[in-house]
C-alpha cells in the first residue's frame, strides 16, 4: 500500500543546480543564483550534473547548464532529464556563447530548454529568469501534491487506511479480469463485525473507532502482499485474497480469527478485554461468473452465517 502524502505539504524545492566545466563562469553564476536565496550545488561536467540532479531530485527547482561541456555536453544533459519521467519537468536554463545562434536556441526550444541565455550574462536578468522558473516548479510541485492527496482521499478510508468501497470496485474489476485471464484462482470475503453496536452502546463511538482501526490492523498483518484489503461499509469489510481457491480463502479467516484472539482490546474505565469477533461469506473470482454475481454469492454467504450463529465463514459453493 503507498505511503499517504504528508499532511504537511511537500517539501519546497530550494535547490539550483548550476553545471559549467569553467571554475570562474560556474563561480559567478552561482554568486548571482545565491542573490535569491536558493541554494546552489555546482557540477563541472555534464554526466555530475545528471548524478547531481537525482541525487537531491526533492530539491532541485532549476538547473543551469553550459553547453559546451564535457562527458555529455548541455544538450545531451537536457535530453537525459527529458526522457526520464522523474526529471522531465524540471526547468533548464542553457547558457551559451552561442545564445543568439539560431539553430542552437531551436535545438534548445527543441530539447526542451526554459530559457536560452548568452554568455557572457546579465546577472540580473538570470536571477529573475531564476526566480520566475524556481516559483513555477514550487507551485507544480504543490499541485502535484493536493493532486495525490485528493486521490488518496478519494480511494482510501481515513479511519482504518484500508481501500475504500469506491477503491473496492475498481481492484475488484482488476482481480476478476486477471483471474479469468491467467485462470487462476482468486477469493473474495465479506467481513461483517459480529455484535459491533454494542461496542458503540457499551463503550462509546470512541471505542468503536478503535476496534475498527485495530481490525484493520490485524487484517493487514494476516494478508499476503499480493492480497487486498477494503473498508466497505461502517462495519463491513472486503478482502480479495490472489492465487487462492475458497478454501484458501476459509484458512485466511481462521488465522484472522485466531489473531484477533491473540491480541484483545483493553476498552472501557474498568478495562474490559474485548475479542473482535466477525461473521464472513466467501466467494470464488474465478472469471466464471460476472464479478457482481459473486459479489451478490459472497454476500448471501454472509448473511447465513449471521442467521446461523455468527462467528463463522460460510462458503458459497458454485
Ligand atoms: P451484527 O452482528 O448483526 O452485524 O450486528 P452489528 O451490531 O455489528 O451491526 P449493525 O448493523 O446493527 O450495527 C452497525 C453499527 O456500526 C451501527 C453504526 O453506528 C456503527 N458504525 C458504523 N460506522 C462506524 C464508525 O465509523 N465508527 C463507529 N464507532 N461506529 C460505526
Ligand atoms: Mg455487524
Ligand atoms: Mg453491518
Amino acid at each position: 500500500m503507498d505511503a499517504a502524502p504528508s499532511s504537511r505539504g511537500p517539501a519546497m524545492p530550494d535547490t539550483v543546480v548550476i553545471a559549467d566545466d569553467d571554475r570562474a563562469t560556474r563561480a559567478l553564476v552561482a554568486r548571482w543564483v545565491q542573490t535569491t536565496g536558493l541554494s546552489v550545488i555546482e557540477a563541472g561536467d555534464g554526466e555530475a550534473a545528471l548524478l547531481c540532479v537525482n541525487a537531491h531530485l526533492s530539491r532541485v527547482a532549476v538547473v543551469i547548464l553550459d553547453v559546451m561541456m564535457p562527458n555529455r555536453d548541455g544538450f545531451g544533459v537536457l535530453g537525459a532529464l527529458r526522457a526520464e519521467p522523474s526529471t522531465q519537468a524540471l526547468p533548464v536554463i542553457l547558457l551559451t556563447a552561442h545564445a543568439t545562434d539560431e539553430p542552437d536556441v531551436l535545438r534548445g526550444i527543441e530539447t526542451g530548454a526554459a530559457d536560452h541565455m548568452p554568455k557572457p550574462f546579465s546577472g540580473p536578468l538570470l536571477v529573475a529568469r531564476v526566480r520566475q522558473l524556481a516559483a513555477q516548479r514550487a507551485t507544480a510541485v504543490r499541485n502535484e501534491w493536493l493532486l495525490r492527496r485528493a486521490e488518496t482521499a478519494a480511494t482510501r478510508d481515513a479511519l482504518t487506511g484500508l481501500g475504500n468501497r469506491r477503491q473496492f470496485e475498481g481492484v475488484l474489476v482488476a482481480e476478476h479480469a486477471y483471474a479469468t485471464r491467467h485462470r487462476s484462482p482468486a477469493a473474495l470475503a465479506l467481513v461483517d463485525l459480529d455484535h459491533f453496536k454494542t461496542v458503540n452502546d457499551v463503550f462509546g463511538h470512541q471505542a468503536g473507532d478503535l476496534v475498527l482501526s485495530h481490525f484493520a490492523e490485524v487484517v493487514r498483518k494476516t494478508l499476503r502482499a499480493e492480497d487486498h484489503a477494503f473498508r466497505v461499509g461502517g462495519e463491513e469489510f472486503a478482502l480479495l485474497l490472489r492465487g487462492t481457491g475458497v478454501d484458501g480463502a476459509e484458512q485466511v479467516l481462521a488465522r484472522l480469527r485466531s489473531q484477533l484472539a491473540q491480541a484483545p482490546l483493553v476498552l472501557g474505565a474498568d478495562r474490559t478485554r474485548y475479542r473482535i469477533q466477525f461473521s464472513a461469506g466467501v466467494s470464488s473470482l474465478d472469471g466464471e461468473r460476472p464479478a457482481h454475481v459473486v459479489v451478490k454469492e459472497a454476500d448471501d454467504a454472509l448473511y447465513s452465517a449471521k442467521r446461523t450463529g455468527r462467528n463463522k465463514t460460510a462458503v458459497a459453493r458454485a
